[in-house]
């Protein structure tokens, strides 16, 4: 079946019906279904979709990508998903990318500035706010040369509010927000990138139980969102070498506010010893700035495949009412992930 018939499919189901395992396979078109003691893995022979039942945690070809709902253990159908999680995460995935990129604005957002140092790492000497206005200068040097317009909300060490970030976004007219940040965490062993975008409208951030029913801005490109996020994610190097914490989902400030489809990253933790000492490196960085560059024109290639000739914005912005807003408390700070390892979800 076309995606786009199977995504009419499931919003004739209403939205709200859960949709069970094999009907998703049909959708997809796939046959192979593994089953085994805490996992259940369907694919294609190319593409291995895996969920762990009771857990929200899912894997598209090894990539951790959580949805917004758990996969319910269902008996005979393994698992019932989400109609929701089908919708606007799995299918827009398994859209068809075109092979020229559209030719998107793209706004970075080099986390912090001026007062606000955000994280920082004593030996190798480390302030977030430098590491990420290099990285985000590298990123735009590369999708300037791939023909994107690259916007920044700063390129020198000036502090903007949250809600000035967005705002530069909006009057620049910027198809996609990238938000670049650094982890840190009390248990110095975390590690690993994560990469946020918005949680759909009443489901709860990933790791926690607080619903949300209000939609928000951001969430006017939820399916955007997703495909954003997952191909910036799978791209970041180092899984092989630390956690990959996956595409979470968080109602951070600059996600809640954003005119655009957005992704917050989060490229390590200045708090490991290891996670430092690569980020302080030039090559390490570069590496960082392809993957994120990659990321962002593979996800310019599947919105021109989307929408052939048309270069601007998926889907039309509500207007950002909830500015200072505190229903999702510690989120409204755009607060960094604090959790270690070891407690994360
Ligand atoms: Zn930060």
């Amino acid at each position: 079946m076309c995606l786009w018939l199977a995504l009419a499919a499931v919003g004739a189901t209403g939205g709200g019906e859960p949709v069970p395992l094999a009907a998703l396979q049909q959708m997809l078109g796939w046959s192979s279904c593994v089953e085994r003691a805490e996992t259940i893995d369907i694919g294609d022979g190319t593409n291995r979709l895996r969920f762990f039942p009771g857990m929200r945690r899912a894997e598209l070809n090894g990539v951790a990508v959580w949805l917004n709902a758990v996969a319910e253990p269902a008996g005979t159908s393994l698992v019932n998903l989400a109609a929701a999680d089908v919708e606007r995460v799995l299918l827009p995935l398994f859209s068809q990318p075109s092979r020229e990129p559209a030719p998107l604005r793209v706004m970075l957002d080099p986390g912090h500035g001026g007062e606000d140092g955000g994280a920082s790492s004593s030996a190798p000497h480390l302030l977030e706010k430098e590491l990420v206005l290099d990285l985000a200068l590298r990123i735009g040097a590369r999708l300037e040369t791939a023909g994107m317009a690259v916007g920044y909300t700063r390129t020198n060490d000036t502090f903007l509010t949250l809600s000035e970030r967005t705002a530069l976004a909006g009057a620049w007219r910027a198809d996609v927000f990238v938000s670049l940040h650094a982890n840190t965490a009390g248990n110095r062993l975390a590690s690993g990138r994560e990469t946020y975008v918005m949680p759909l409208a009443g489901h709860p951030p990933t790791g926690a139980g607080t619903l949300s029913d209000r939609p928000r801005a951001g969430n006017g490109h939820d399916r955007h969102n997703t495909l954003l996020g997952y191909h910036i994610h799978r791209q970041i190097p180092g899984r092989r070498h630390s956690a990959d914490r996956g595409l979470r989902r968080a109602r951070f400030q600059v996600l809640r506010q954003a005119p655009c489809p957005a992704a917050l990253i989060e490229v390590g933790f200045l708090s490991n010893g290891r996670e430092a000492e690569r980020l302080a490196s030039g090559w390490y960085r570069a590496r960082l700035a392809d993957a994120v560059a990659s990321g962002v024109l593979e996800y310019a290639r599947h919105l021109a495949a989307d929408a052939p000739g048309k270069a601007t914005s998926p889907a039309p912005c509500p207007p950002a009412d909830d500015v200072g807003g505190t229903e999702d408390g510690t989120e409204d700070g755009d607060e960094e992930v604090k959790e270690t390892a070891s407690d994360a979800p």
